[in-house]
């Protein structure tokens, strides 16, 4: 085995990918599987193409279907995979959605749609597998989604309760963190920049052509940039960072 292999390999573990479907879930999901996890995928549609790009090269992966705002499907989804593959040791908390609006635009009920994924299903995702990991003796590690919005606000785009959402992730986080330090259990999140994605093909061109020439490296980043972080907090190489908020921006968050 490589020293690389030892510090950063995933064989044997379970990893779940909510929202694995496409975009960043997708792509870390098949890093993950590359590095030797077993991977599940949560999400509310398929993820066929996914499982296939995994299965294909020779990794091991099952979808379940499952909408993380929902209690009850995040319950009987991860007693499915104890029943399935024995253990949950990573979770990529991954699942999240965006609305590009000002806020006299955006109803309340708007607001309270983005905060109900984005923090609450990170919450009922967290506290169930938390549960099933300190009940089995489990020294996992949950990596929350987060993004560099938590920490400062794209100027001219106005998506407050994005942002609010993702700050309370990344403070989630830190709390979690504390409280299950001495259960094994670790949790970071982590908190990209304006990566490609279908989510960011959404965001008005004329945002983007305000934005990228702001940008340090004048461009967005890759799904693909986000794994080597994601296999840091997955693995037994972190076994001492716990409560990080770790951001993979291009400097977009200095300036
Ligand atoms: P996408 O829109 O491409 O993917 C989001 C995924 O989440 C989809 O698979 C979607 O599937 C799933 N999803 C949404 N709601 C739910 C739900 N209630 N239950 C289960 N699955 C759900 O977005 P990205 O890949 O760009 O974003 C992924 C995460 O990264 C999000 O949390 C986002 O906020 C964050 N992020 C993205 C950045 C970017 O620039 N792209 C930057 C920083 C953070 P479906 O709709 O079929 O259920």
């Amino acid at each position: 085995m490589s020293y690389l292999d030892e510090l950063f390999g995933l064989n044997g573990k379970v990893a779940i990918v909510t929202g694995g479907g496409r975009g960043i879930g997708q792509v870390v999901a098949e890093g993950l599987a590359k590095s030797g996890a077993k991977v599940v995928v949560l999400g509310r549609s398929g993820a066929d193409e996914t499982i296939d790009s995994i299965t294909k090269a020779g990794g091991k992966a099952y979808f379940i279907a499952c909408d993380v705002t929902k209690e009850e499907q995040v319950d009987a989804a991860l007693a499915e995979i104890m029943k399935r593959s024995g253990s949950i040791d990573i979770v990529f908390n991954n699942a999240g959605i965006c609305m590009h609006q000002g806020t006299f635009e955006a109803t309340i009920e708007e607001f309270r749609e983005v905060i109900d994924c984005n923090l609450t299903g990170e919450f009922i995702v967290c506290r169930a597998v938390g549960k099933i990991m300190i009940e089995n003796h489990i020294k996992g590690s949950i990596i929350n989604m987060a993004s560099m919005s938590g920490s400062i606000v794209n100027i001219p785009q106005w998506q407050c309760s994005y942002n609010a959402s993702k700050a309370a992730v990344i403070h989630m986080t830190r709390s979690l963190a504390a409280e299950w330090a001495l259960d094994g259990i670790r949790v970071n999140s982590l908190s990209p920049g304006y990566i490609a994605t279908p989510m960011s093909v959404d965001t008005p061109q004329e945002l983007k052509d305000a934005w990228i020439p702001l940008m340090p490296m004048h461009r967005m980043g890759t799904p693909e940039e986000l794994i080597p972080a994601v296999l840091y907090l997955a693995s037994d190489a972190s076994g001492y960072t716990t409560g990080s908020d770790i951001i993979v921006d291009g400097a977009y968050t200095c300036i």
